[in-house]
């Protein structure tokens, strides 16, 4: 399959360079030139495929044959390796737990699909491929796991010296293996203009394959359909019908993962698009008028995000057609208080702790659902990543999973640059020639 730019239609692309540039040159999303609406036989082995039987025929139509079919049943396999329950919280309310992979967050899935993809395209190249990634806490830990221990890719994590939680640092700064972290002197701003400045100088992509798992990639946010399909058969065998799916949401990445699979042919009733009060595109769908702004912290705060990356891929999977959109998606906008309110009100009713943004999606089932309806909501981090916020609320301690206890035991071993780029670039040059011996 070709991948179009959002912001040229004529501007083709084939799937390696979409994936290795992630965005398009003209700086427009990916999009794939068709999509394809799975066969009857698809829905009736359904019942009876796991995580990665459901990814290879959800996803071969955009990656094989450029990928083999052969490996392509073996990366998904590996890449969807975690279990994802659907867990009843209340009477018609169900919590789709995407938080027991490594770093205890969806953008796990997406992570380790990408790594595992990018993997593929080293195959038979003497080279390496490097990923840079700058962050501010989270997306580096689910990059770095992701990759870990990858053929053919290294990846090397920046983030600011003092400036992201223990937590966080601990789930990059300990792995080793092929992920090297670099504690930068400067803040997340620092460090994400040194690794534009890095992609930016020619002389060093001459020496040098380098490329970001941005999360606009699109082996990133196709890998995130698989859930959507997997928890409607667990509804099916529960004898549900009528699902309202609720994606808590930021840049929007799962709300469109789960439009395309609808367009592919799965049964939703509805989508909502639940949002902090970085309301944009609640507002959007309220008044047909998109308006970006600054983003407002929040405790929900990776979703904090105030001009969404991928709207303008829902745009274009809609032709631009308000109407169309509101047909398929119900806004939902939680205030600040009412996160906090909903973490106590569920823990004290149903014993069910759930994360900030978690809460988000309840939350909005809870206020949309109609009697007869069933609704599911995506559990996208797990509380144990928030303990000063949840434990406050619930008056309990969140007990650690046996994976973040791992981490936080873990030896720190990191390089260290200045916010100066020569200094980063020689940093990286020493870096990847002691890999390459
Ligand atoms: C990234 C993230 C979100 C938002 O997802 P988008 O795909 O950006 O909309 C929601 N919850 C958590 C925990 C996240 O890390």
């Amino acid at each position: 399959m070709q991948f179009y730019s959002t912001n040229n239609a004529s501007h083709i692309s084939d799937l390696k360079s979409a994936v290795l540039n992630g965005l398009a040159p003209d700086k427009g999303l990916y999009m794939p030139e068709e999509i394809p609406v799975l066969p009857e036989s698809f829905w009736k082995e359904l019942p009876n495929m796991d995580l990665g039987e459901i990814g290879f025929h959800v996803l071969s139509p955009y990656f094989c044959p450029t990928i083999s079919e052969a490996d392509f049943k073996v990366l998904t396999k590996e890449a969807f390796n975690f279990p994802i329950p659907l867990k009843q919280v209340s009477e018609q309310i169900y919590a789709l737990e995407l938080f027991h992979g490594p770093t205890l967050a969806f953008k796990d899935i997406g992570a380790r699909f990408l790594a595992r993809v990018m993997a593929q395209f080293t195959k038979g190249l003497d080279k390496t491929i490097n990923v840079l990634v700058a962050t501010s806490g989270d997306t580096g830990s689910a990059v770095a796991n992701g990759f870990l221990g990858v053929d053919g890719v290294d990846v090397y994590v920046l983030y600011p010296k003092g400036l992201v939680s223990e937590v966080q640092e601990k789930q990059f700064v300990t792995l080793g293996q092929n992920v090297t972290a670099i504690e930068v002197d400067g803040t997340f701003d620092d460090c994400q203009r040194m690794v534009k400045a890095a992609f930016m100088d020619q002389q060093l992509n001459e020496e040098l394959v380098l490329t970001s798992a941005n999360s606009i990639n699109l082996a990133r946010f196709l890998p995130q359909m698989v859930y959507y399909y997997y928890a409607y058969a667990q509804a099916i065998k529960l004898g549900k019908k009528d699902i309202t799916v609720s994606v808590p949401s930021g840049n929007f990445g799962n709300l469109t993962a789960g439009l395309i699979a609808h367009k592919m042919g799965l049964p939703v009733k509805q989508f909502v698009a639940a949002t902090n009060i970085n309301d944009i595109v609640p507002k959007y769908l309220e008044t047909g008028i998109y308006k970006p702004s600054a983003s407002i912290a929040t405790s929900a705060n990776a979703m904090d995000v105030g001009d969404p990356s991928n709207f303008v891929r829902i745009q274009e999977l809609y032709d631009n057609e308000l109407q169309g959109i509101k047909s398929d998606i119900n806004g939902y906008v939680c205030q600040n208080e009412e996160i906090s309110q909903t973490i106590d009100l569920v823990y004290s009713q149903f014993k069910y702790i759930l994360d900030p943004h978690g809460a988000i999606g309840y939350r909005s089932l809870n206020d949309l659902l109609d009697n007869d309806d069933f609704g599911i909501f995506l559990a996208t981090a797990h509380p144990a990543k928030f303990p000063e916020t949840v434990e406050k609320i619930i008056k309990t301690k969140v007990e650690q999973p046996e994976r973040l206890k791992k981490f936080m035991l873990g030896k720190k071993d990191v390089k260290t640059s200045s916010r100066d780029y020569e200094d980063f670039k020689t940093l990286l040059k020493k870096q990847c020639e002691i890999r390459l011996a």
